[in-house]
């Protein structure tokens, strides 16, 4: 063999595909969750009187005293090890997106050598970790580099299985010592809580048996896997996790004959795998296909609540990209590995549940129910339109900046899809109007009877970044890497923001002593109007739509920089505030480290593309220059009349031209990363990767790609397109 990429296209065929059938999987139900400390297990190991206390910290929030904690601790030591664990962690979500953990043995020494397995409730609910690595967007000084975890007790502790070893991780938030969050789930609990507050408040308007609202999360997640061996030959996908380079493969999705198409077995076997992990970790996977893209696809669990859906989408990441390991296979979780194929996102649905079981997004039977349905609908088209920079910071990314905007995913600019049932209700409503459906007057004052149909009946509008989809909104413009804590938690604030103003509207008009109906009417008639250039139906990747949400004046904002302004503008602090999800500091911390964390990211891909171009790519082409050459050399010496002396003598200069080019290309970047590295300012220097630095890559790849098609085949170095998404 050549080169090292033929000898994995080459290894391909040996590959085992998997050892003969599997006769039988265990019952999902058997062993679903028999990893995770859930309530059912609490009861079992907890004396009656703890569990209750435990239940009431879980439930309201209540403090527990340190003897509750012991019992606790000791309760979840003798289950952990039974379980097989060794070690125990705090398992926290630091602002890097992704998720931490630093293990400690349960051993204590009991002298004269010998050890003993002990926890107790103090290292159960307060730890503090050397965690002066992790971005605080300057909330702490490395010198005073305490930050402490706090158990959380609403998201369950679980085993995790490695084939290493098990490890015992509790659920926790991440502070610094003067109380600021340094991580994404203190803000996303306060959110659920502010948000259950506003609801709770609406809801009293209809003498409601409710006590508790939430918001309740499923996340569909997209992803890539390719050959591991294919994986680590690219630098690329390595290191940045995106390819930077690789000329398209002829045949990419055109012929759209992956999606839902039949799973291949070394596939499917990987998913199984990590599906009964998952399963083992209670997470609730309902549904599998192949994605629209080649070697793309998709998982989701039933939804839950948010706050234990997020945890589970961290699991779902991180056991996919594990388990990938072991079947010799890599998971992809970025936005746009590949070029010219689709890139990958999560698809967040989003809703209001209760403990009563009620969906507040279901439209109601009665006109009464309708209303209180009409309340939350509008409320939340009014807070998406008037938080439409924020929303699209929260989901602000590198990585995401290459979907948004690409034709293929829900654009840059945030706007509400409704559906036409929903939209004439509420054109209607604004109207003053009674809505007709066909020769059935079904509703009047658009709110006396929304069909039952409409729930089943909302069109599906793929291209929406915020589509209703009949009982729940679905936010599909987050891309597929992040950690989800951040935009639900944005989503959960603006909507209980908007909540707030809304009661106090309604209190307002019903000042007049009018009718409860005709006051909750007059508000929302008068939001919608002045909020509904934020609902669009048609196709959201087409370019009348920029135009004419331009003149709607919605923001398009296509690059993160800019973007993240939307975490720093006068009413987001505002709200944040007052609601008291960030303080402040907080929101300036998100902000910055976001924009630290897009430079470094691009400042990786400039600095990578540099290596590969005169590491990998020079010396396949300088090769095949000199294997011309020679040619050349002999066609002139014996054949110097002949056709084929001046094909190669024009393919010569083809492929130095382009050589040239990348050479050229490299020389620009490295002077753009020179001024980029030199500014200051963490928004000038984030401006300079975005707008001088990127744009660099672009002739580089250009060149490279060229080559691609050139050099011999089994001179060029890297796993090609087609091998990545074909070959397996
Ligand atoms: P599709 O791809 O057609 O959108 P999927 O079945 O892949 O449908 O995903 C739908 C997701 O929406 C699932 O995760 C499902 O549990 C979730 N979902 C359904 N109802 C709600 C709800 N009330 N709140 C949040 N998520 C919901
Ligand atoms: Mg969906």
């Amino acid at each position: 063999m050549e080169n090292a990429r033929r000898e994995a296209v080459a290894q391909m065929t040996r590959k085992n595909q998997g050892n003969g059938l599997k006769s039988s999987a265990p019952k999902i139900s058997d062993y679903f969750g028999c990893n995770v400390l859930g309530p059912e297990t609490m009861k079992l190991l907890l004396p009656k009187d703890t569990y209750r206390k435990v239940q009431d910290a879980i439930e309201r929030g209540k403090r527990f005293d340190l003897e509750v904690a012991n019992t606790v601790a000791s309760a979840m030591k003798t289950w952990a090890i039974s379980k097989g664990a060794t070690h125990y962690c705090h398992w926290f979500q630091p602002m890097t997106g992704a998720t931490a953990e630093k293990h400690d043995s349960f051993i204590d020494p009991m002298g004269e050598g010998s050890v003993l397995e002990v926890f107790s409730g103090k290292q159960l609910v307060q730890a503090e970790p050397d965690a002066s690595s992790f971005p605080s967007g300057g909330l702490r000084a490395t010198f005073e580099a305490r930050g402490y975890t706090a158990w959380d007790p609403t998201s369950p502790a679980f085993i995790m299985e490695t084939p290493g070893g098990s490890t015992l991780c509790i659920p926790t938030i991440f502070v610094s010592y003067t109380g600021e969050s340094l991580d994404t789930k203190t803000p996303l609990l306060r959110s659920i809580e502010v948000l259950n507050k506003a609801a709770l408040d609406i809801l009293k308007y209809f003498k409601s048996d409710v006590a508790k609202v939430f918001s309740t999360l499923g996340a569909e997640q997209e992803y890539f896997v390719i050959d591991r061996e294919y994986y680590c030959r690219r630098p690329d996908l390595v290191l940045a996790e995106r390819t930077l380079f690789g000329a398209p493969s002829p045949k990419g999705q055109q012929l759209e004959d992956h999606y839902f198409g039949s799973i291949k077995d070394r596939i499917f076997a990987f998913m199984t795998d990590a599906e009964s992990e998952l399963y083992k970790l209670g997470v609730p996977l309902k549904t599998r296909h192949n994605e629209v893209a080649p070697h793309q696809f998709e998982c989701a669990p039933v939804f839950e609540e948010a706050n234990v859906a997020v945890d589970h989408n961290q699991l779902v990441m991180d056991v996919l990209k594990r388990v990938a390991v072991r079947h010799k296979l890599a998971a992809l979780l970025y936005e746009k590995p590949f070029a010219g194929i689709n890139g990958s996102g999560k698809h967040n649905n989003w809703s209001l549940g209760t403990d009563t079981g009620k969906n507040l997004l279901t439209p109601g039977d009665t006109p009464h129910a309708n209303l209180q349905f009409l309340i939350f609908l509008v409320s939340i088209i009014k807070a998406v339109y008037e938080n439409a920079l924020l929303l699209r910071a929260s989901i602000a990314s590198s990585g995401n900046d290459h979907r948004l905007g690409a034709n293929e995913a829900p654009p840059a600019i945030m706007s509400v899809f409704l559906g036409a049932q929903l939209t004439k209700v509420l054109e209607d409503l604004e109207k003053g109007v009674t809505t007709k459906d066909t020769d059935q007057e079904w509703m009047t004052f658009g709110i006396d009877k929304i069909p039952t149909i409409l729930r089943d009946n909302t069109d599906r509008n793929r291209t929406s970044p915020f589509a209703f989809t009949g009982n729940k909104f679905e936010f599909r413009a987050v891309g597929s890497s992040f950690n989800n804590a951040l935009p639900i938690m944005v989503l959960n604030t603006i909507v209980a923001s908007q909540l707030i103003s809304t009661k106090k509207d309604i209190d307002t008009a019903l000042k007049g002593k009018r009718q409860f109906k005709d006051a909750v009417i007059e508000v929302l008639r008068k939001y919608y109007k002045q909020s509904k250039g934020v609902c669009f139906e048609g196709n959201n990747y087409s370019v009348e739509w920029a135009a004419e949400a331009k003149k709607r004046g919605l923001p398009n904002v296509k690059t993160t920089p800019e973007a993240l302004e939307g975490f720093v503008l006068k009413d987001s602090l505002k709200m944040f505030e007052r609601l008291g999800v960030l303080s402040e500091v907080e929101s300036h911390s998100r902000y910055y480290i976001k924009l630290e964390k897009y430079a470094k990211d691009i400042d990786i891909e400039a600095k990578l593309m540099a290596e590969m171009v005169y590491n990998q790519f020079i010396p396949a082409a300088v090769e095949y220059q000199n294997q011309l050459i020679k040619s050349i050399r002999g066609l002139k010496e014996l054949l110097p009349n002949d056709g084929s002396l001046r094909a190669q003598t024009e393919l010569l200069k083809e492929v130095s031209g382009h050589v040239e080019a990348a050479q050229r290309g490299v020389d620009v970047l490295r002077k753009a990363l020179d001024a980029a590295e030199k500014t200051d300012d963490a928004k000038e220097k984030a401006m300079a990767y975005c707008h001088k630095v990127k744009p660099s890559f672009d002739p580089i790849r250009q060149a490279v790609d060229a080559l691609e098609g050139l050099v011999p085949d089994n001179t060029w170095p890297m796993p090609k397109y087609r091998e990545m998404l074909f070959l397996m």
